[in-house]
C-alpha cells in the first residue's frame, strides 16, 4: 500500500489567499497537486543496498528540515547482468558490446559500428582497431579503465574503447538522501554540475536497484578525445568512482507495472518524486502533456516524471520538488 498524503487544507488555503490575485494559473496548479505519494522505502531491492534504509533528519534545498531516507547503495546491478561494452573484434556482433547514443538515436556498439567510426564522424582520425586482425583496441586493465575513463580523457588513449569492468571495484557504499515525502519547489531547480557553483544535485535519481541515473555522459569530451565509452544495454557502464551507473533508460531494471495501463515506475527523482518510463503502453507514444522537467501530476501518482528518450542520453531536465543538499 502506497502512503497518500492529501494536502487539502493546504491548497484551500491558498486558493483562497490567491483569490485576490489576478493570476489564476497559481491557484490551478496548486489545486491540481493535491495528491502527493510518499516515497516507499520497500521498492529499493535489498541486494543493492549496502545497510537497510533508515529515516534521518535532512535540511531540503528550501531549508526546512524534514524526514528523508538514508539509502546506501553498492552501485552494483544486482537484477540484470552488467556489460558487455566494448566489442572485442571488428567481426564481433551485437551480443559482443554495448550501446552507443548519438543525436537522439539508440546504436548497438558491435564490431561494425566500431569498424565504421571514421564513416560515422566524418572524421579520419577514427581508427580503433588493428587493420590486420580486426582487434578492437580497448582498455584492458584496471590502471587504463583509471586513466581513460575520466571526462578529460587524455591522448594516451586516443582511438580507445574504454570500458571499466565490475572487477575492478572495490566494495563502493554510496548514500544518497530523498525526502520520504516529497516538497514542491516553488520554482523548478535546475541540475548543477560539479563544483562549488552548482545549485542543483548533478545526479537525476535512482533506480530499483540502487544504482543511479547520472547526469549525460560527457559525450562531446569523449568524442573529442577518440574515445568510445560505451554503456551496456541497460543503459548503463562504470567509472572507478561512481561505480555503475546509467545514462540512458533502456528498460531492463526492475519495473512496478501500473494497473491502470500508465507506464511502469522505475525509481526515484532525487526530490521523491517517481520516475517512470518514457512511453505510454497503450498508445506506444510518449505522454505529450509534459512539463519542462518532463513531469505531470495525475491523481494516482501525485507529480512524477517519465523519462527522455534513451538516445537522448538525459532521464529528467530539471527538478519539480526540493532535493537533500
Ligand atoms: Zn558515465
Ligand atoms: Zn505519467
Amino acid at each position: 500500500m502506497k502512503k497518500v498524503t492529501l494536502f487539502l487544507f493546504a491548497t484551500m488555503t491558498l486558493t483562497l489567499a490567491n483569490s485576490c490575485s489576478k493570476d489564476s494559473d497559481e491557484t490551478t496548479s496548486s489545486t491540481t497537486e493535491a495528491v502527493v505519494i510518499d516515497v516507499e522505502s520497500a521498492n529499493f531491492l535489498s541486494a543493492g543496498l549496502s545497510e537497510p534504509i533508515t529515516i534521518v533528519s535532512k535540511t531540503l534545498s528550501n531549508g526546512k528540515t524534514v524526514d528523508c531516507y538514508k539509502i546506501v547503495v553498492t552501485s552494483l546491478a544486482t537484477d540484470h547482468d552488467m556489460g558487455p561494452w566494448c566489442p572485442g573484434n571488428i567481426s564481433d556482433d551485437a551480443t559482443q558490446g554495448g550501446i552507443w547514443l548519438e543525436g537522439g538515436e539508440v546504436y548497438d556498439v558491435d564490431g561494425a559500428f566500431v569498424k565504421n567510426l571514421a564513416t560515422f564522424y566524418k572524421d579520419t582520425q577514427w581508427m580503433m582497431y588493428n587493420a590486420t586482425t580486426g582487434a578492437i583496441t580497448k582498455t584492458s586493465t584496471k590502471e587504463e579503465c583509471a586513466g581513460a575513463a575520466i571526462p578529460d580523457v587524455g591522448t594516451a588513449y586516443k582511438n580507445y574503447c574504454v570500458q571499466c569492468l565490475p572487477s575492478y571495484l572495490g566494495t563502493l557504499s554510496t548514500t544518497y538522501y530523498l525526502p520520504v515525502t516529497p516538497v514542491a519547489a516553488s520554482s523548478v531547480i535546475s541540475f548543477g554540475g560539479a563544483g562549488p557553483q552548482s545549485t542543483g544535485p548533478s545526479s537525476r535519481g535512482i533506480a530499483f536497484n540502487g544504482v543511479v541515473f547520472d547526469a549525460p555522459a560527457p559525450t562531446s569530451n569523449i568524442l573529442a578525445a577518440y574515445t568510445l565509452a560505451p554503456f551496456d544495454d541497460a543503459g548503463g557502464h562504470i567509472n572507478l568512482n561512481a561505480g555503475y551507473h546509467y545514462h540512458a533508460a533502456m528498460g531492463k531494471t526492475t519495473q512496478i507495472a501500473q494497473a491502470d495501463g500508465h507506464a511502469a515506475m522505475i525509481g526515484y527523482a532525487f526530490d521523491g518524486y517517481g520516475m517512470f518510463q518514457n512511453l505510454n503502453p497503450t498508445t506506444g507514444l510518449a505522454y505529450t502533456d509534459l512539463d519542462a522537467s518532463l513531469g505531470h501530476y495525475d491523481d494516482i501518482r501525485g507529480y512524477h516524471y517519465h523519462v527522455d528518450y534513451a538516445g537522448k542520453n538525459n532521464f529528467i531536465n530539471s527538478l519539480h520538488g526540493e532535493y537533500v543538499k
